[in-house]
């Protein structure tokens, strides 16, 4: 019996939390599969989404990002006067290819979820100021995928807190 009322609450909490996300963050349909495949991997790796979503006001795709032949930005965060993320960005030109769609959209996620700075400059990863290869990475999906989660600051941080934790 006790079980089940523990039971009931929890579901009871999962709900709650979910009305609250939907009133407070808008996201654009195009992009709920990739940020629920992004949280999955939150997810294995033991990191916690919630409030960093809640935080923020859009994920959006938009037509207002730079697409010009030396000035292309296909995906970006914004910020509010206090230098915290509010707003995550996806140029509407990354629909054209799903692959790059993806690889754009975990690369914004991880800025904000995972406390990521640029890995690189030009690199073949996921953190990359500038991708030399979508399709590259695309090939490499569950290696890059692994790299970004397990050498991510907000993953380094946990595990340095559990060594001392560990240690104490
Ligand atoms: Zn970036």
């Amino acid at each position: 019996m006790k079980k089940r009322i523990v039971l009931i609450l929890i579901g009871f909490f999962g709900v709650s939390s979910s009305i609250q996300a939907q009133a407070s963050v808008d996201i654009d349909g195009r992009l709920q599969p990739i940020l629920t495949e992004f949280f999955e991997q939150c997810k294995k790796y033991d990191i916690d989404y919630h409030s960093k979503l809640f935080q923020l006001k859009n994920i959006d795709i938009v037509n207002h990002l730079p697409l010009e032949e030396n000035n292309t930005v296909l995906g970006m965060v914004s910020r509010d006067e206090a230098g915290e993320i509010d707003n995550i960005f996806i140029n509407w030109a990354a629909l054209l290819d799903s692959e790059i769609l993806k690889v754009v959209a975990f690369h914004e996620f991880a800025h904000h979820f995972l406390d990521y700075k640029h890995s690189c400059q030009d690199c073949e990863e996921i953190m990359a100021e500038t991708n030399v290869s979508y399709f590259d990475i695309a090939r490499d999906w569950d290696n890059q995928v692994k790299l970004l989660f397990t050498t991510s600051p907000i993953c380094l941080a946990q595990h340095k807190g559990n060594a001392i934790a560990t240690k104490i």
